[in-house]
């Protein structure tokens, strides 16, 4: 019998465990080399992906079908009345959307991938080729050989650097301020929290946007429970600070000068222990693998996050790994094939993420004389013709037929 294909993966987050669980469903014998030696979940905030492929994640067993989640159909536009501080709805569309706490998922798919060798707190600190086709991992741990390594080291990441030298992620003149509020601190405002029941909101102000959603509390939120009932208020608030402001607090002021006083209320609630403040960039490698190097995840390329597709796609990665392995060949093979189908829809999402910060952030439209009929024909310009699952078109079906690997912009 033929030794199982050897794979080593740098990095074990989302876009390393997702690779972690294709290899091995593949039938390859995987590591993962993860640099923290802490326990990833309590990283992250909210993370929206498609309904259609949470089914599929959860059919193929890469997530568990008991991970919760805060399933909503409808994405509602706001903005605060001219001269008032009350919220006036400009518009509803139909957008399915499956939001899930960072945690959780990294949890799940941690899970899923049970069986492989996961290394904490090893920083991989050099890859090199062996000259016959294969690679070399140095680690603390020593140097191991693997027919392929799957760089899923993130935004910064050295693999990637390996494929294409001297690459920069390219910064957007905004930032992006990140948080997650326990539903408890947020009791006065029933009425924004039932329409967050149902709905997802995007909330245009003068020079920016926020959008808040609900996800699921993890074991240390709430109640304590992971049951449907446990929720959190997670936002993104994307938005340029003046010259001079201290960038972190500044977005409590964004919120009061120019949000509707329950908004700006929501947000002031966080404080500043559930809100993080990030640079917004973008960058794509020309090509995602070059065998034995496959990239996967924000390591592949990193799309601003108003497509909110960077799980999404290292998700998608992972499927398109484990059936390239399947299919074969040989893994060289595999790896092209996944180049050719990952690279394209890695710069499609870039492209598409720049296009839709440069509208919604960089060149805003004069939000409160707009209407549903204005935001739809508004926002289907912003898309020009790419297909993307936060948009679904009247009497559309939720996905188009997109097959596995799909890209879900297209
Ligand atoms: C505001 C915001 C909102 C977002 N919303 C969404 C959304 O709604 N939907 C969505 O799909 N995506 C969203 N994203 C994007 C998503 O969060 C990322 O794309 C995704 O988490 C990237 O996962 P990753 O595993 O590729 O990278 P990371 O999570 O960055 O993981 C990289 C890992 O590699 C490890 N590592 C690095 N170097 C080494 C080394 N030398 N050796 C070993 N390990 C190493 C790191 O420790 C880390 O654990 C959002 C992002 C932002 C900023």
């Amino acid at each position: 019998m033929a030794a199982a294909l050897r794979i080593g993966v740098i990095g074990g987050s989302i876009a390393g465990c997702a690779a972690a669980v294709a290899g091995s469903r593949a039938g390859a014998d995987v590591t993962v080399y993860e640099r923290s030696g802490a326990e990833l979940q309590d990283r992250g905030f909210g993370i929206v992906i498609p309904p259609p492929l949470h089914k599929e994640l959860v059919g193929s067993g890469y997530l568990d079908a008991d991970m919760p989640t805060a399933p909503v159909g409808t994405r509602v536009w706001l903005t605060r009345e001219p001269g008032g501080r009350s919220a006036r709805e400009l518009a509803r569309q139909p957008s399915p959307v499956t939001p899930c706490n960072w945690g959780l998922l990294w949890r799940s798919l941690r899970a899923s991938a049970g069986s492989v060798r996961y290394l904490r707190g090893e920083p991989v600190t050099s890859v090199r080729a062996d000259g016959a086709g294969r690679a070399v991992i140095t680690s603390a741990r020593g140097e191991e050989q693997y027919d392929v390594v799957v760089g899923a080291d993130g935004h910064a990441s050295a693999t990637r650097q390996l494929l294409a030298p001297g690459l920069r992620p390219e910064p957007a003149p905004y930032l992006v301020w990140r948080g997650a509020i326990p539903l408890g601190a947020l009791a006065g405002h029933p009425r924004e929290l039932d329409l967050l029941r149902g709905a997802w909101v995007t909330l245009g102000f003068p020079g920016g946007h926020g959008i808040f959603y609900l996800i699921p509390g993890g074991p240390q939120d709430g109640d304590g429970s992971t049951g449907a009932g446990n929720r959190l208020l997670a936002y993104a608030i994307y938005g340029r600070p003046p010259e001079g402001a201290e960038p972190g607090p500044y977005v409590q002021e964004l919120a009061r000068e120019h949000f509707p006083a329950a908004w700006a209320d929501i947000v002031a609630r966080g404080g500043r222990r559930a809100t993080a403040c990030h640079p917004v960039a973008d960058v794509q490698a020309p090509r995602v693998a070059r065998p034995p190097l496959l990239l996967a995840g924000d390591a592949a390329g990193v799309t601003r996050p108003h497509t909110a597709t960077g799980a999404v796609k290292a998700l998608q990665d992972a499927l398109c790994l484990e059936r390239v392995l399947r299919e074969g060949p040989d893994p060289a093979t595999a790896l092209e094939r996944y180049a050719d189908e990952r690279t394209a829809a890695g710069a499609r999402l870039v492209e598409l993420g720049r296009r839709m910060g440069r509208a919604l952030v960089e060149e805003v439209p004069d939000w409160p004389v707009m209407g549903q009929d204005e935001v739809d024909v508004w926002f289907r310009g912003v898309l020009a013709g790419t297909w993307h699952y936060l948009h679904e078109e009247p009497g559309e079906a939720a996905e188009p037929d997109a097959g596995p690997g799909a890209t879900f912009a297209r």
